[in-house]
């Protein structure tokens, strides 16, 4: 039985709250724990998350949630590629999974690498295979409209915002599958941030027009230190 996409968002934050009341909860405390045995012959994850790889964004545990409720893609500086996609499009068709969630977080060190890279001027491929994370976040940033009063490279903050708002676009732009979806209103995708300091996601946009390119930024971040 798919769960409705707004049951899913209000699951999400219901499972943050709890998390930031105790971050390091006993499992018991985990949505899910109690049915180990009953997830041996499937599973009904009632959410995807597209979530950098981190280790301090540990999605499951940032939610609340235990064994098979989320079903989670990460990987650093939460860029949609293939593999992603591939992994998405599997959560919605097979496993009728109805709300994607993109999972950007403050600090992040994939885009402070690909900022650092920037504002050095230097144009060379990193080493190894790096570039593949790199790459797409450069695109994010150096594509993005913004502000007239905006130019040049963003600061860490937007940054992080730009992403999200990339990845939610390829989202719909790049799988004709997951578009669909979200044309006939079956799927919702959003973009959420992580707040290192504070531990709070916060929700903060749905996805652009199904796809079309992005014409401007839907996700707006800056940390609550800042606000
Ligand atoms: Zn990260």
């Amino acid at each position: 039985m798919s769960i409705p996409p707004d049951a899913a968002l209000r699951r999400l934050r219901e499972g943050n709250r709890r998390f930031r009341a105790d971050p390091f909860m006993e499992s018991e405390a985990l949505e899910g724990h109690a049915e180990l045995g009953k997830l041996s012959s499937r599973q009904v994850p009632f959410a995807a998350v597209l979530g950098c790889s981190d280790s301090r964004v540990p999605v499951e545990v940032v939610f609340g949630q235990g064994p098979g409720q989320l079903f989670v893609v990460r990987v650093a500086g939460n860029v949609v590629t293939p593999s992603q996609l591939g992994s998405l499009e599997f959560a919605v068709v097979q496993l009728g999974v109805r709300l994607i969630v993109v999972l950007g977080h403050s600090g992040c060190g994939a885009i402070e690498a690909t900022l650092a890279g920037m504002v050095s001027g230097d144009s060379s491929e990193p080493n190894g295979h790096l570039g593949s994370i790199t790459g797409p976040i450069s695109r994010a940033l150096l594509d993005a409209p913004r502000g007239d009063d905006q130019g040049g490279i963003p600061e860490m903050d937007e940054a992080v915002g730009l992403n999200v708002s990339r990845s939610l676009a390829d989202l719909g732009c790049e799988s004709s599958i997951l578009a669909e979806r979200l044309g006939s209103g079956d799927l919702k995708v959003v973009g959420a941030v992580y707040e290192l300091e504070s531990g709070r996601v916060e929700f903060v946009a749905d996805a652009p027009p199904i796809g079309r390119e992005l014409t401007a930024p839907v996700v707006s971040y800056r940390t609550s230190r800042r606000r």
